[in-house]
């Protein structure tokens, strides 16, 4: 038997989240995003408000004040989160990811260090660096070896010693703490040549360079990390030496991040088709009110059925990562996120639209979802780029990525 239902503490932090979009992000939203300093788009006093009522904790276990949620329940809370802002979304979206990882697949002394660090401090944001200047993509095999990431880190005696760059990253400059991935073999074979570190902002050789002024997602930062001999203790290699690749970025396909990714998104376009739905009831044009046309009808309810069609996708690769008795299939995640995108970027575009010349102006919220739903055209994985990820473990492909 397969159950559509929410379970009930689902529903109880859906309702949390929409009272928390009620009353913390909409009011603050616009006046944020229109900062034209994009330094001056987060709001530290959102993320102690959304720690407060435990939505920064979401993905620790229960003695440590989480709830352990899982992909489902995270992706119900963060379309929720999105509909309000997007950027938000994603800040917390990333702290999620971040955290329910170092609880799965940090050892013992790591946890011990780190968990109390985040846990502890409402204003611990996290973040992970994948992406380097030469190509988001390259991480994707085959590559030749120069065009992957080039950032190094070398053993010098009981530290890890960083060098290199990383661009893009959301949350940089406000996080603590930074999941990063390195070359430590570069002689090796794809699959053994990188590892993965936790980094935190103060160690020495880390500095933060140029925070992005973006089209969208102007409520959190994308800004680029510089390690300068930043030397880390030996203890912060997370898993095995030459298992970022096959052990750290597949454990990260399990937490969901495509699937969360095509969750927030999805959120900013319920919000979007929320929107027109109201101002249809409203607008009087063609001799009748806008949703008393045929027209009107056929749009809306096909805006309903993408975004209805997005999250059952969504849910359903969620489940797939949520239910430890089915096989994984590692295609559903990124197909997932890319239907979800291209839903969401087209459903805004339409409800914006149906606002006329209104939807362009800055007096409602429309111009800016449209602007937030480009985002992840691009982030987590450009869309063309998961789908030859999915197409090469569907068809099982040479250099599928999780050998
Ligand atoms: C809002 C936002 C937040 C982000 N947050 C993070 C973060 O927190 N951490 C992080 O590490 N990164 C982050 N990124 C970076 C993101 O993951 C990369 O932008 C993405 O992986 C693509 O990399 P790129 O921009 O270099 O594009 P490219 O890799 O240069 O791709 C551009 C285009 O090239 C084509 N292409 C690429 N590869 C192939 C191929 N093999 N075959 C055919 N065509 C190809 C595709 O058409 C693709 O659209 C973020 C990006 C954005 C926009």
């Amino acid at each position: 038997m397969v159950d559509f239902k929410l379970a009930e503490q689902q529903v109880k932090l859906r309702d949390l989240a929409r009272k928390f979009v009620r009353e913390e992000i909409i009011p603050v939203r616009a006046e944020l995003d229109r900062e034209p300093d994009p330094h001056k788009g987060f709001s530290w006093d959102l993320l102690r408000k959304a720690d407060e009522v435990g939505l920064r904790t979401l993905s620790l276990k229960k003695e440590d004040g989480g709830i352990e949620a899982d992909i489902i329940t995270r992706c119900v809370v963060g379309e929720e989160i999105a509909a309000g802002d997007l950027g938000f979304a994603v800040c917390l979206d990333q702290i999620w990811k971040i955290s329910g990882a170092i609880v799965k697949i940090c050892n013992e002394e790591q946890q011990e260090r780190f968990i109390p660090m985040f846990r502890d401090d409402p204003e611990c944001v996290l973040s992970i660096c994948i992406t380097e200047p030469s190509g988001g993509s390259n991480y994707i095999p085959p590559m030749e070896r120069k065009e992957t990431i080039q950032t190094r880190a070398e053993l010098k005696g009981d530290k890890w010693v960083l060098n290199g760059l990383k661009c893009f990253i959301s949350n940089a400059g406000l996080s603590k703490l930074y999941l990063v991935f390195a070359v430590t073999d570069p002689d090796k074979d794809f699959y053994e040549r990188f590892s993965a570190f936790l980094v935190t902002s103060d160690s020495p050789g880390f500095s933060i360079g140029k925070t992005e002024d973006k089209m969208g997602q102007r409520l959190v930062w994308n800004s680029t990390v510089n390690f300068d001999d930043c030397t880390i203790p030996k203890e912060n290699l997370v898993g095995r030496r030459g298992g970022g690749m096959p052990d750290v970025l597949k454990f990260l396909a399990e937490e969901g991040s495509n699937i969360q990714a095509g969750a927030t998104v999805l959120g900013t376009a319920r919000a979007a088709y929320e929107a027109a739905v109201e101002r249809a009831k409203e607008r009087f044009i063609g001799g009748k009110i806008m949703i008393h046309h045929q027209l009107t009808h056929h749009k809306l309810a096909s805006m309903k059925m993408r975004l209805d069609a997005a999250r059952a996708y969504l849910y359903r690769a969620a489940y797939n990562i949520d239910s430890p008795d089915e096989e994984n299939d590692y295609s559903m995640a990124p197909m997932a996120k890319v239907f979800a995108a291209t839903t969401a970027f087209d459903v805004t575009k339409e409800a914006l639209e149906l606002f006329g010349a209104y939807g362009y102006m800055k007096d409602y919220p429309m111009e800016k979802y449209l602007r937030d739903a480009a985002s992840f055209l691009h982030s987590d994985g450009v869309n063309d780029v998961l789908l030859i990820r999915a197409a090469r473990l569907l068809y099982d492909l040479p250099a599928e990525m999780f050998q």
